[in-house]
C-alpha cells in the first residue's frame, strides 16, 4: 500500500519545489563556485531521487517531463551561458558539419550497397543517400539492417566511386581539415569541457556501479526510505515461457503482465518486477531464483535501493542528452570525444571510454545500447578521434573479446560489435596492423580461446561440452574481425607493413599447423563404427577460414617480396609438420615399364589419413602465385624451389584424394555418415576453393617437378593399384583376378578414379598461375560447365559458383559472353541458356562435376549435337597452355607408365566385359588418348614459334611393345576395337581418335617435307631465310584454314539457331489456334424466337432437354437425375467471404442473434459456395466420408499429426481432384411447370397476393396466440378469409426421394453452420435464409469476376462453376421443402413487406439498406412455400416476373437516391433514341424529390440521371439474368455470349424487361405511386440521406488488393518505421501487410497476441477474422513472402509478386537483388482472392508439402 501512496503524493510534493526552481539561477550559481563537480553532484543527489523511481513503474511520463526542466536545463544554461534555445541555435548556425551522413539504422530499415563501388559489403547507404547517389544506376544490393551500424555516405574510403550523395556533397571551398573548435570562444570551450566531464563521469560511475544499496560519494540522498526494487535481468539461457511461468508464481501477476515483464526484460535487459520494502522484494527474488535454478544457472535478480535505480535511470538519460547536445555542433562533439578519451588517474587504458568498454559485459542490454549509440554518434563520427578510439579499442582488444566470449548476450549487444566500424576502414586497419600489431593480436587471441589440443598439437573438438561448443561459436566472431582487417588489399607496402603482415602471417601459420592433420580417420574393417565421430566443428573452422586463407594469398600476391617470404615461411611450417613423414614407414622401390623410383609403403586403407591439410593447400596457392610472377618467368633460380621435396609435397594431398576415391569405391562404408559428409564438403562449392582445388594444384606442382613415370608409379602405389599394372602380364587381368568379385569391382572404381585424376592433373589449367589464363577465364569456364547441364536461373548459378569474401562470384562480368537470358512468364524463373558457340569448351571430365552432373551434362550435350545433326562424339576441348613452371605436366600423357596403363585397359576391352573392365574406365582411357592428340595438334600449330616439338604422342601410341611380350601398339588395339560389336557406344570416339591421328600424320608429313631435301649445299644463312619464308607461308596458310573453318562453324550454328527458333515459333502458333481449344457447346439451341428466362412466356425445356445423366466418380455407375431417384451430389466448399465487402469496418455479427434475412448493400459478410464439379452418389460420398473420418481418428491417436483438412468440421478432400470441400450440393432436375394462358397483371396479382398474405399472417398469429395460451390481445388479427383456391391448412407433399431430402438438409445445415459460424442446427429458421443468401452472393461474386476478367456473361464459365451455380440455384428453390413451411412463409411475408409496405410487419428495413439482388433471390426462392398452397391456376412464373419488376423499380429508386454524382458535368445531348428515357427519368427523379424534399439534390440533366441508372443497375440485371438462367434453364441469347454493344438490350429482352426501365413505373403508375411514397416515407431513408456516413453507391466497384509500390525497398522502408501498436513505440519484428485492406500488423509476436474464441492468436489471424471473415492475404515485408491464412489452423506461403532483374523472387530476402513489382503475378494473386480460391490454394500447398501442416499458423 505504501507504494501506491508515494506514487500519488510524489508529484504534488515536487510541484512546489518545481515552481521555485530556476535553471538560470542554478547555472549562474555554478559559474561562481570553485568546486563545480561537487556542486553538480549535490544537485543531482537532491533531485534525481525525487524525480525518478517513486513507484512500481519505472519511467512513467512525469519523469520525462520533469527531468529536462530540473536536471538538464541548468546544465544547458551553464553550457551556453544564455537561454539554451538561443545558444544552441547559434551553435548550430556556426557549425560546419562533416560530410558524413552517419544515419544510424533502425531494425529492419533498408540499406543499400553498391556491388560495383563499395569497398566491401559492410559499406552501406541509407535510403535517402542511396536515392541521391550515383549507385542507384549501378548493380546494387538491398538488405534490411539488423539495427546498429550507420550510413557510410561521405566516407571516401568506403567507396571506390561516388562517395557522396547530392546532400552530402562537400563544398569545395570549405577546408575539411580545419579544427572545428576554432569557431568557439575559449570560455565556451571551458564550460563545455566542465559540463561534459562531470556528466560523462557521473554516467559512467552509475552505469558501472555494482553495489545494490549504496551510492558513490557525493550522491547519497538527503533522505532515504525503505523502498526497493526487485530487478530481473535478461539472460539468453532461459526461454520466454520459463520466465513467464516463474514470474506468475513469484510476484503473483497475471499471465498478461508476466508476458509484458518478459518482453521488457528481453528488450531492455532488465525490468523491475516488484517495488516495496526490502523484505517484500527479497521474497520475490528468492522465489525466482529457486524456480529457475533447477536445470541451469538461475535467472539473475537483484534487490536494489530505489535511489540507486533512480541514478541509473538518469545516467542513461544523461548519455542520451549528451548525444543530442553534440548534434548541434561538431565542436561540442570533439570536446566530448576529448573528455571521453582523456587518460584517467589510473594511467593507461583508464579513460572514461576505456572504463565503459571494459565493463561492457557487466552492464544490462539497455545501458549498453545507450552508450554504444553515444560512441557511434561521437567517437566514430569524428575523423581524428575515430583513430584514437580505434587504437584504444585495439589495445583492449584481447580483454574485450575474452569478456564477450564469457558473456551470453548476442554480439549485437556487445561493444566488440563496433569492430566493423573501424576495421573495415582501410587506412585505420593498416594503421592498426602496423602500430598495434592487430593481425597478430586477433589470431593469438583466437588461438588462446581454443586450448583443447591432442598429442600432436592439433585442435580437438571431439570432447567438447555444450558450454565449450557455445564458446567456440562465440570465438568465431574473431575470424570475422580478421576478415574485416584483411578485406581491402594494400596498394602500397611500407617496410613496416611488410614486417607486421609477415608477423601476422606467421601467427596464422601457427593456427594452420594446429589444423594440419586434425580429425584423422582410420578405415573401419569388420564392424561398423559405434559412434559417429565429431567432424562438424573442424569443418566449421575450415569454412570460416576459407576466405581468410584466400585473402592472405591475395595480400601476398600484391607484393613480390612478401610473397617470397611468405612462401618460405609456409614451406618451413609444412616441413616442420611433416619432416618425419617417412618415419616408421618402410622404404620400398617401385618399378614399371623400365623405370623405377624409391618411396615408402603407405596404404590409405590401413593407416590414419586426414582431410584437413590447410598448410599444404596454402603452399599450393602460393606456388601458383609465384608461378605468375616476373621472377618465375625470368629467374626461377631465385625462388626457393630447390628446397622443395616434390614427393613430400604431393604425399598428403594425394592421400586425401585417394581417400575420396576409396570412399567412392565403397571401401569405407563402415565408417558411417560423418566421413561421407566430410567428403561432400571437401568438394562442395563452399569449401573446395581451399580444399579440393588446392590439392589438385599441389599434385600439379609436385608432378611438374618430377619424372612423370615416377609420379605415376607413386600414384598407382597410393591408389593400391600398383600390383595390377606392374606385373608383366597385366594385360591379361581377366584371367587372373576372378577370385573375388567385390575386390575386382572396387579396383575397377579405383582405376576409374585414378584415370580421372590423371585427366585433371594434365587438363585443369584454368587456375591463374597454373595455366596461362586470366581470372575471368576461370569463372567463364565454370559457368559454361554449369549451363552444359541445363539452362539455369541466376540464383542457381550463384549457388553453384564460389563466392569471394565480398559475396561476389564475378559472374555478371562474363555471363553475357557465354549465355543468353530468357525472361520468365507468370510463373517460373528467368533462365540463362548456354550460347551454342560456348559449348566447344565443354569438358566431360570437368573437375567440379559430380558423377551425377557429369552424366546429365553428357546426355544433354550429346542430345544437342544429335539435334544439330552432328556427330555426337564429345572429344576433349582445346586447352590453354601451361605456365612455364607447370609446362612439363603435358609429358605425363606420353610417358611410358601411362601408355602402359592405357594399353592394358584397351587390351582388357578386347573381350566383352565380364567385370574385369568397365565402360567408364574405357571412356576415360579414350579421353586421355584424345587429350594427347589435341595436345599434339596444339604443339604442331605453335611449333612455329618455339621449335619445341618433342611432344609426339602419335609416335608413342603407334609403337608396339618391346620383346619379349611384343604387345600390339595402342593404335593397333584401337583399330581392332573399332569393329568390336560390344563397344558400340564408344565407336564414335574411337573413330574420332583414328581420324585425328591420320590428320596429325598428314600435318607432320607436310611440315617434314616442307623444307625440301636441299639441306646441303646452301649456306646456313640462306637455309634459315628459306625456312623462315616457308614457315611464314605455312603459318599464313594455317591461319587461313582456321578462319575458314571458324566461318563454316559459325554459319552452321546460325542455321541451327534459326531452325530451332522456327520450331519454337510453330509450337506457339499451334497453342494459340482457336480451333483446337474452343468448342461450340455454348450456342443456344433455339435461336429464332426471342428468349425469355423469366415470366409466363419463358423458354421451357422439352423432355429430352430435361433428362440429365451423370456418372459417379466413386463407383463409376451412371445415374439419371430424378426427383424420386437416388441423390447425386457435388463436392462443395462453403466459406464466409468479405471479397465484395464495401465496409471492412463493420464488426462481425453476433452469430446467435444476427438476422440475415436482408443483406445490407455493403455486402460486408457473405457466404460463398464453390465446387470442383465432381459428382458422386450421396451414399457413395457418405461411405467415403465415414472412411476418411475413421482413418483420421486412428491417425490422430497414433501420430498426433494434423492434416490439411479438418475432419471434425466436416472437411474432406474431393476423392478425384483432392480439392478441399466441406459439404455436398444435391443435384436436382429442372422443375416441370406448365402455364395457363391467362395470367393476372401486376395490380391484380398484387391484390391477390396481398389477400393471401393477410390470410396467412392472421393464421400464423392465431397459431402463435394459441401456443401462447391466448394471452395476446387479438386486436387487428381479425379473421381474414383466404382468397379462392388458397388453402391455408394444405400441406403439400414433398416430391423428393428420401436420399435427396437428406442431402437437402445436409447442404442447408452446412451453409448455415459455416455462414453464421454457429453449431449446426437443421431446425433453425435461418437455415433457408442462409441458403438463399449463399446463392445470391455466389452469383454476384461470379458476375463481378466476369466483369473483372473482361469475359462475356455467358459461355465463359468453366464447367465446374456452371454446374455449381445451377445446382446451387435449384437447391435454393427446393430447400424450403425440408424446413418448416410456416417459417419460410413468414420469411416471405417479411421480404415482400420491404417492397410492398405492410403496417402489420415490423422491423422492415428501408430500401437504402437492402441489397436488391439478395432480395430478389430470396423472394423468388421463398415464394414456393406460399405458392404451394395455391390451387387457383396462378403461375409461379408470373410471380417471378412481378418480383423482378418490383425489385427493379425499387433498385432504380435506390440508385437515384444514393448514387447521383455530386458534380453534374456538361449536359450531353443525345439522339432521339434515348431522349424518352431521359425525360422519364427526370420526371421520376422529380417525383422522388416531391416525396423527400430537400433531402435530394436538384438535378436537371436527364442524360446524367439515365447514365447513372443504367450504370448502377447493370450488375443487378446481369446477376438476375444468371440467376433465372440457372433456375429455369433458359438458354441465353447469343449477344450475351460475346462482349460489346447490345448487352443492355439483350439483357432487358432476356429478362422480359422494357429497355426503358422507367416504363415499369409509368405503365403501372397508380399502383407504383403509393409504393414509392411508402418507400420514401420510411424514416431510414431520410436518415440515410442526411447521415454523414457515405451511402453505398451503385454500381459497386469491384474490390481489388491494395496498390503496391513498384520498388520493394519502399515497402521495407514503410515497414521499418512501423511500430508495434501495443508495446508503445517498439519496433515490430515481423511487420506484415494485409493486402486486402492495407493494414500493417505486428505479426508473430507475443506483444500483439489476442484472444479469439478462447485461443491465443497472432495479429494476422486476429485481423483475418474482421477483415477477411477468416481468410487473409498478407505480405511479410522482411521475408518478401506472401502469406495465405484460412481459419486458425490453415496457411501457406506463396511466391511474392516481386521479382529481381533475373526474373526470380527472393523469399527471405537473402540475395538482396533489387526487387520490382510484377503486375501480372500480383493480378494472379488478386484473381485467386476474387474467385475465393485462397483456401483451396492452401489445401493444395499443404497436401504437396506436409511440413506446412505442422506450422502454428494461428500465431502469425
Ligand atoms: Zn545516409
Ligand atoms: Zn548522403
Ligand atoms: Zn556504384
Ligand atoms: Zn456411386
Ligand atoms: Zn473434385
Ligand atoms: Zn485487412
Ligand atoms: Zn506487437
Amino acid at each position: 500500500m505504501a507504494a501506491v501512496e508515494t506514487d500519488r503524493d510524489a508529484p504534488s510534493a515536487l510541484c512546489s519545489e518545481f515552481l521555485n526552481f530556476s535553471a538560470k539561477d542554478t547555472a549562474a550559481k555554478w559559474l561562481q563556485v570553485s568546486n563545480l563537480p561537487k556542486e553538480v553532484y549535490q544537485h543531482l543527489a537532491c533531485y534525481v531521487p525525487k524525480i525518478y523511481c517513486l513507484g512500481p513503474n519505472l519511467n512513467p511520463q512525469n519523469e520525462d517531463l520533469l527531468a529536462p526542466l530540473l536536471l538538464q536545463s541548468p546544465l544547458e544554461w551553464y553550457l551556453c551561458g544564455e537561454e539554451p534555445s538561443v545558444g544552441l541555435a547559434k551553435l548550430e548556425q556556426n557549425n560546419q558539419p562533416s560530410q558524413l551522413c552517419g544515419h544510424v539504422f533502425k531494425v529492419g530499415e533498408p540499406t543499400y550497397s553498391c556491388r560495383e563501388c563499395a569497398a566491401d559489403p559492410t559499406c552501406v547507404l541509407c535510403m535517402q543517400c542511396f536515392l541521391g547517389s550515383v549507385h542507384k544506376e549501378h548493380r546494387y544490393r538491398m538488405t534490411t539492417s539488423g539495427g546498429g551500424g550507420f550510413c557510410d555516405c561521405g566516407d571516401t574510403e568506403a567507396w571506390k566511386k561516388g562517395p557522396y550523395c547530392q546532400k552530402h556533397e562537400p563544398n569545395i571551398s570549405d577546408s575539411s581539415q580545419k579544427d572545428p573548435l576554432a569557431n568557439l570562444s575559449d570560455e565556451m570551450i571551458a564550460r563545455t569541457y566542465n559540463v561534459f566531464s562531470i556528466i560523462l563521469k557521473y554516467a559512467v560511475d552509475m552505469l558501472t556501479w555494482e553495489k545494490e544499496d549504496e551510492l558513490p560519494e557525493g550522491l547519497e540522498p538527503p533522505a532515504r526510505g525503505d523502498t526497493y526494487y526487485c530487478m530481473l535481468f535478461n539472460d539468453e539461457v532461459h526461454t520466454y515461457e520459463q520466465v513467464i511461468y516463474t514470474l506468475q508464481k513469484a510476484v503473483n501477476c497475471t499471465q498478461k503482465e508476466a508476458v509484458s515483464f518478459a518482453t521488457t526484460v528481453d528488450r531492455d535487459g532488465r525490468k523491475s518486477v516488484r517495488f516495496g520494502d526490502f523484505q517484500f522484494c527479497e521474497q520475490a527474488k528468492s522465489v525466482i531464483v529457486r524456480n529457475t535454478s533447477r536445470q541451469t544457472k538461475p535467472l539473475r535478480v537483484q534487490v536494489m535501493h530505489s535511489s540507486v535505480v533512480a541514478h541509473q535511470c538518469f545516467a542513461l538519460k544523461a548519455l542520451t542528452w549528451l548525444g543530442q547536445i553534440i548534434r548541434y555542433s561538431d565542436a561540442l562533439r570533439r570536446i566530448l570525444c576529448q573528455v571521453g578519451l582523456q587518460r584517467g588517474p589510473e594511467g593507461e587504458n583508464s579513460s572514461l571510454v576505456d572504463t565503459l568498454m571494459l565493463c561492457d559485459s557487466k552492464m544490462w542490454k539497455g545501458a549498453r545500447n545507450v552508450y554504444h549509440q553515444l560512441f557511434m554518434s561521437s567517437l566514430l563520427m569524428d575523423t581524428k578521434y575515430k583513430k584514437l578510439f580505434a587504437i584504444q579499442f585495439a589495445k583492449n582488444y584481447e580483454r574485450l573479446q575474452s569478456d564477450y566470449v564469457k558473456d551470453d548476450h548476442d554480439r549485437e549487444f556487445s561493444v566488440t560489435d563496433l569492430s566493423v566500424q573501424m576495421f573495415t576502414v582501410p587506412s585505420l586497419a593498416r594503421m592498426l596492423i602496423t602500430e598495434e600489431n592487430l593481425m597478430t593480436t586477433i589470431i593469438r587471441t583466437f588461438m588462446d580461446h581454443l586450448r583443447h589440443r591432442d598429442l600432436h598439437g592439433h585442435f580437438q573438438f571431439e570432447r567438447y561440452t555444450a558450454q565449450q561448443a557455445f564458446k567456440f561459436r562465440r570465438v568465431q566472431s574473431l575470424i570475422g574481425d580478421l576478415k574485416y582487417v584483411l578485406i581491402s588489399r594494400p596498394t602500397e607496402w611500407t617496410d613496416q607493413l611488410r614486417e607486421k603482415y609477415l608477423e601476422g602471417f606467421s601467427a596464422f601459420l601457427e593456427l594452420l599447423k594446429c589444423m594440419q592433420g586434425m580429425d584423422p580417420v582410420v578405415r573401419q574393417v569388420g564392424q561398423h563404427i559405434e559412434m559417429e565421430p565429431e567432424w562438424e566443428a573442424a569443418f566449421t573452422l575450415q569454412m570460416k577460414l576459407t576466405h581468410i586463407i584466400s585473402m592472405m594469398q591475395e595480400w601476398c600476391s600484391s607484393d613480390e617480396r612478401v610473397l617470397i617470404e611468405a612462401y618460405k615461411k609456409c614451406l618451413s611450417a609444412l616441413t616442420h609438420c611433416h619432416s618425419g613423414f617417412t618415419d616408421g614407414e618402410q622404404p620400398i622401390t617401385l618399378s614399371m615399364c623400365g623405370h623405377s623410383v624409391d618411396t615408402i609403403r603407405y596404404c590409405v586403407s590401413q593407416e590414419k589419413v586426414s582431410i584437413h591439410l590447410p598448410l599444404s593447400r596454402l603452399l599450393a596457392g602460393l606456388h601458383a602465385l609465384l608461378s605468375k610472377t616476373e621472377v618465375a618467368y625470368r629467374f626461377p633460380e631465385l625462388l626457393p624451389l630447390s628446397e622443395l621435396s616434390p614427393p613430400m609435397l604431393i604425399e598428403h594431398p594425394l592421400r586425401c584424394l585417394v581417400l575420396c576415391a576409396q570412399v567412392h569405391a565403397g571401401m569405407w562404408r563402415r565408417n558411417g555418415f560423418s566421413l561421407v559428409n566430410q567428403i561432400y564438403y571437401y568438394h562442395n562449392v563452399k569449401c573446395r576453393v581451399e580444399m579440393f582445388d588446392k590439392d589438385l594444384s599441389m599434385l600439379q606442382a609436385g608432378a611438374s617437378m618430377m619424372d612423370p613415370n615416377h609420379f605415376l608409379m607413386i600414384m598407382l602405389s597410393r591408389f593400391e593399384l600398383y600390383h595390377i599394372f606392374s606385373s608383366a602380364d597385366c594385360r591379361k587381368r581377366y584371367n587372373r583376378e576372378n577370385a573375388n568379385k567385390d575386390v575386382v569391382q572396387q579396383n575397377n572404381t579405383l582405376i576409374e578414379e585414378m584415370l580421372h585424376l590423371v585427366i585433371m592433373i594434365v587438363g585443369e589449367r584454368y587456375t591463374a598461375g597454373v595455366g596461362q589464363v586470366e581470372c575471368f577465364d576461370e569463372i567463364r569456364r565454370e559457368i559454361v560447365h554449369q549451363l552444359c547441364i541445363r539452362p539455369m536461373a541466376h540464383s542457381e548459378l550463384v549457388k553453384a559458383l564460389p563466392e569471394n569474401e565480398n559475396k561476389e562470384t564475378g559472374m555478371e562480368r562474363v555471363i553475357d559472353s557465354v549465355a543468353l537470358f530468357k525472361k520468365p512468364g507468370v510463373t517460373g524463373k528467368g533462365l540463362y541458356k548456354l550460347r551454342p558457340e560456348s559449348a566447344k569448351m565443354f569438358n566431360l571430365y570437368f573437375h567440379h562435376y559430380s558423377r551425377a552432373d557429369q552424366s546429365k551434362a553428357e546426355e544433354a550435350q550429346r542430345k544437342i549435337k544429335r539435334q544439330n545433326g552432328e556427330d555426337s562424339v564429345l572429344p576433349p576441348p582445346v586447352l590453354p597452355r601451361f605456365c612455364p613452371l607447370f609446362a612439363s605436366l603435358v609429358n605425363i600423357l606420353q610417358c611410358d607408365v601411362l601408355l602402359g596403363i592405357l594399353g592394358a585397359v584397351l587390351q582388357w576391352a578386347m573381350e566383352p566385359s565380364g567385370g574385369h573392365w568397365s565402360e567408364s574406365m574405357l571412356q576415360r582411357v579414350l579421353h586421355l588418348i584424345g587429350m594427347g592428340l589435341v595436345e599434339e595438334q596444339q604443339h604442331l600449330l605453335s611449333s612455329a614459334e618455339d621449335n619445341d616439338t618433342n611432344f609426339n604422342f602419335t609416335l608413342k601410341i603407334s609403337r608396339p611393345g618391346e620383346a619379349p611380350a611384343n604387345t600390339p601398339s595402342i593404335l593397333a588395339l584401337l583399330e581392332t576395337l573399332q569393329n568390336a560389336p560390344h563397344l558400340e557406344v564408344h565407336k564414335d570416339m574411337i573413330r574420332w581418335i583414328l581420324k585425328t591421328v591420320a590428320n596429325i600424320k598428314t600435318t607432320r608429313e607436310c611440315t617434314a617435307s616442307a623444307p625440301p631435301s636441299d639441306s646441303s649445299g646452301h649456306s646456313q644463312e640462306e637455309t634459315v631465310r628459306d625456312k623462315d619464308k616457308a614457315e611464314r607461308k605455312r603459318k599464313a596458310e594455317m591461319a587461313r584454314l582456321r578462319r575458314e573453318k571458324i566461318m563454316a562453324q559459325m554459319s552452321e550454328m546460325q542455321r541451327h539457331f534459326i531452325n530451332e527458333n522456327k520450331e519454337l515459333f510453330q509450337q506457339s502458333l499451334e497453342e494459340l489456334d482457336p480451333s483446337t481449344s474452343s468448342t461450340l457447346e455454348h450456342s443456344p439451341s433455339s435461336c429464332d424466337s426471342t428468349l425469355f428466362c423469366v415470366g409466363p412466356r419463358r423458354w421451357r425445356a422439352g423432355g429430352s432437354d430435361r433428362r440429365q445423366v451423370v456418372t459417379c466418380i466413386l463407383c463409376q455407375e451412371e445415374q439419371e437425375i430424378r426427383i424420386d431417384g437416388k441423390a447425386m451430389v457435388l463436392a462443395a466448399f462453403v466459406q464466409r467471404s468479405t471479397v465484395m465487402s464495401k465496409n471492412r469496418k463493420r464488426p462481425p455479427h453476433n452469430p446467435d442473434k444476427y438476422d440475415p434475412l436482408f443483406m445490407h448493400p455493403d455486402l460486408s459478410f457473405g457466404t460463398h459456395t464453390g465446387s470442383c464439379g465432381h459428382i458422386m452418389h450421396s451414399h457413395c460420398w457418405q461411405r467415403y466420408f465415414e472412411a476418411v473420418q475413421a482413418k483420421e481418428q486412428r491417425r490422430q491417436q497414433r501420430l498426433r499429426v494434423h492434416t490439411s483438412y479438418d475432419v471434425e468440421n466436416g472437411e474432406f478432400l474431393c476423392p478425384l481432384c483432392e480439392c478441399l470441400s466441406n459439404t455436398v450440393i444435391p443435384l436436382l432436375p429442372l422443375t416441370k411447370t406448365s402455364c395457363s394462358s391467362e395470367q393476372p397483371d401486376l395490380s391484380q396479382w398484387l391484390n391477390i397476393t396481398s389477400l393471401q398474405m393477410k390470410a396467412l399472417l392472421s393464421a400464423h398469429r392465431k397459431a402463435k396466440a394459441a401456443d401462447a395460451d391466448g394471452v395476446d390481445d387479438m386486436d387487428g388479427v381479425n379473421d381474414c378469409p383466404p382468397p379462392d383456391g388458397f388453402k391455408l391448412d394444405y400441406t403439400p407433399k414433398n416430391p423428393y426421394s428420401s436420399t435427396i431430402k437428406e442431402m437437402l438438409t445436409t447442404f442447408g445445415t452446412a451453409t448455415y453452420k459455416v455462414g453464421l459460424k454457429v453449431h449446426p442446427n437443421e431446425q433453425d429458421p435461418r437455415v433457408p435464409i442462409m441458403c438463399w443468401g449463399s446463392c445470391a452472393y455466389t452469383i454476384q461474386s461470379i458476375e463481378r469476376l466476369l466483369v473483372d476478367e473482361e469475359k462475356p456473361l455467358f459461355g465463359s464459365l468453366p464447367c465446374r462453376q456452371d454446374d455449381c451455380l445451377s445446382s446451387l440455384t435449384r437447391f435454393g428453390s427446393a430447400c424450403w421443402t425440408v424446413s418448416s413451411h410456416a417459417t419460410v412463409q413468414n420469411h416471405f411475408i417479411r421480404l415482400l413487406a420491404a417492397l410492398v409496405p405492410d403496417p402489420r410487419v415490423e422491423n422492415t428495413p428501408c430500401i437504402l439498406d437492402i441489397d436488391m439482388f439478395h432480395l430478389l433471390v430470396s423472394l423468388v426462392l421463398s415464394h414456393p412455400a406460399v405458392f404451394s398452397l395455391d390451387s387457383s391456376g396462378l403461375s409461379a412464373d408470373t410471380a417471378q416476373l412481378h418480383f423482378l419488376h418490383l425489385v427493379t423499380v425499387a433498385h432504380i429508386v435506390q440508385i437515384l437516391l444514393s448514387s447521383v454524382p455530386e458534380e453534374v458535368q456538361m449536359e450531353q445531348e443525345s439522339g432521339g433514341a434515348e431522349r424518352e428515357e431521359e425525360e422519364k427519368v427526370c420526371m421520376f427523379y422529380n417525383t422522388l424529390r416531391t416525396h423527400l424534399g430537400s433531402g435530394l439534390r436538384e438535378v436537371d440533366s436527364g442524360w446524367h440521371l439515365w447514365c447513372c441508372v443504367k450504370a448502377g443497375i447493370l450488375p443487378y440485371l446481369r446477376a438476375a439474368a444468371l440467376f433465372f438462367h440457372y433456375l429455369n434453364g433458359a438458354p441465353a441469347p447469343p449477344e450475351l455470349h460475346t462482349l460489346g454493344v447490345g448487352e443492355w438490350e439483350a439483357l432487358c429482352g432476356y429478362l422480359c424487361l422494357p429497355s426503358n426501365l422507367l416504363q415499369l413505373f409509368y405503365n403501372n403508375r397508380e399502383l407504383m405511386e403509393p409504393l414509392l411514397h411508402g418507400w420514401c416515407s420510411h424514416p431510414g431513408v431520410l436518415q440515410g440521406l442526411q447521415s454523414s456516413v457515405a451511402l453505398i453507391r451503385f454500381p459497386r466497384e469491384s474490390n481489388h488488393l491494395i496498390e503496391l509500390p513498384g520498388d520493394y525497398s519502399a515497402l521495407i522502408n514503410q515497414a521499418s518505421s512501423f511500430t508495434c501498436p501495443k508495446s508503445g513505440g517498439d519496433k515490430s519484428r515481423a511487420p506484415t501487410l494485409c493486402l486486402v485492406c492495407g493494414a500493417m500488423l505486428c505479426s508473430q509476436s507475443y506483444c500483439c497476441q489476442s484472444e479469439l474464441e478462447g485461443v491465443d492468436v497472432g495479429a494476422c489471424t486476429a485481423h483475418t477474422f474482421a477483415c477477411g471473415a477468416g481468410v487473409g492475404i498478407f505480405l511479410r515485408v522482411r521475408e518478401s513472402q506472401v502469406l495465405f491464412l484460412a481459419g486458425k489452423t490453415k496457411g501457406c506461403f506463396y511466391a511474392p509478386p516481386y521479382l529481381d532483374d533475373y526474373g526470380e523472387t527472393d523469399q527471405g530476402l537473402r540475395r538482396g537483388n533489387p526487387l520490382h513489382l510484377c503486375q501480372e503475378r500480383y493480378r494472379k494473386i488478386q484473381k485467386l482472392w476474387r474467385q475465393h480460391s485462397i483456401t483451396e490454394e492452401i489445401g493444395h500447398a499443404q497436401e504437396a508439402n506436409q511440413t506446412l501442416v505442422g506450422i502454428d499458423w494461428q500465431h502469425l
